[in-house]
This record gives structure tokens, C-alpha cells and sequence, in this order.
């Protein structure tokens, strides 16, 4: 029987504490599917087209061992990973206000579909503190962003930036 798992986002962008969750989903699943959230209410500063685009870059290393599918997603996340026949969720926990936030919406799911699981993988601490959010501020501020996206997306942010 093949694993497949599911992991969700809006991805706006793909940032290093992503790649380290993707990097570890890999280990426990046998396809990951990296859902990026068409629609999740916040505004965002990439288009779906460019984040699909970026997350499909952030993935190549990882694609040599496991399959890795990117697809976009709308509406609720339970019924594309039932759609996809994932069984298992990924999602990555940060920090308490992570665990209220994630601890509510697989409550939530565990009601909707009871054959989906929700496997929670904690942050490396060297990545805590990264946010798409934040990094976008940072950037758009003009900071260095180095430490905390990939090269490409650096250059992406900046072109943003110097667009604003
Ligand atoms: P963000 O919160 O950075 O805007 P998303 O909404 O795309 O990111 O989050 C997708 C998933 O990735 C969520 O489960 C979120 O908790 C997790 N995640 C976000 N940032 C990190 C990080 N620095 N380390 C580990 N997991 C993270």
C-alpha cells in the first residue's frame, strides 16, 4: 500500500522552516503532496501560479528519494487529501500559538474525516522563528533575507520589494 501524505499551505513564499518539514515528511510517507492553498484569506504577496512555481524549485533536492507532487488547492483541506488519497496530513508546530491554532482545525478535521491523521513535526529550533509573514516584512523593509529562504526566493522577494 503506498503512504500518501499531505502537505498543506498557503506557501506565500516557500521559506527554509518549510523545506525542513518537506525534508523530514519524505522520511515517513512513500508521495508527499505539497498543497498549495489557492484561497486561505490572508493577503498574499505571490501570486498561486509563482508560489506553486517556487515550492516546485524548494523541492528538487528532495525529489531523488521520495515521489513529491505540487498541486494547488481550494475549499476544505480534508476533502482534497481524500481526493488525492492521502491518509496522512503533515503540518509543522512552531510555538504554542502554532499548537492552538493546529490543535483546533485537526479537532475540526477529526469530525469531518476520521481516516485522515494529522502528524505534527516540531520545528527545528534554528527554524523557529521563521514566518512567511515576517520574512515578507523583512524584505519588503529592505533586510536580508539570506538565512531564511533559498536564493531564488531571495531574489524573488527583492524583486517584489523593489516593485513597492
Ligand atoms: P506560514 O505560517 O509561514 O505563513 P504556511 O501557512 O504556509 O506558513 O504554513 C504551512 C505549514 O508549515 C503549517 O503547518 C505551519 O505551521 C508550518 N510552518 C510554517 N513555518 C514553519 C517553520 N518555521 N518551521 C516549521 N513549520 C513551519
Amino acid at each position: 500500500m503506498t503512504r500518501v501524505g499531505l502537505y498543506p499551505g498557503s506557501f506565500d513564499p516557500i521559506h527554509n522552516g518549510h523545506t525542513d518539514i518537506i525534508g523530514r515528511a519524505v522520511k515517513l510517507v512513500d508521495k508527499l503532496v505539497l498543497g498549495v492553498a489557492v484561497d486561505t484569506g490572508k493577503s498574499m504577496m505571490f501570486s498561486l501560479e509563482e508560489r506553486v512555481a517556487i515550492v516546485e524549485e524548494a523541492i528538487a533536492p528532495f525529489r531523488v528519494s521520495t515521489e513529491i507532487v505540487v498541486l494547488p488547492y481550494k475549499g476544505l483541506t480534508t476533502l482534497f487529501a481524500r481526493e488525492i488519497g492521502a491518509g496522512i496530513m503533515v503540518r509543522g508546530l512552531r510555538a504554542v500559538s502554532d499548537f492552538e491554532f493546529e490543535f483546533s482545525i485537526t479537532a475540526m478535521n477529526q469530525q469531518l474525516d476520521r481516516d485522515i491523521e494529522t502528524v505534527f513535526l516540531m520545528a527545528d529550533p534554528r527554524h523557529l522563528a521563521i514566518a512567511s509573514k515576517l520574512v515578507k516584512e523583512i524584505a519588503l523593509l529592505g533586510g536580508d533575507v539570506t538565512k531564511f529562504v533559498s536564493p531564488s526566493v531571495k531574489d524573488r522577494l527583492s524583486a517584489k520589494a523593489n516593485r513597492s
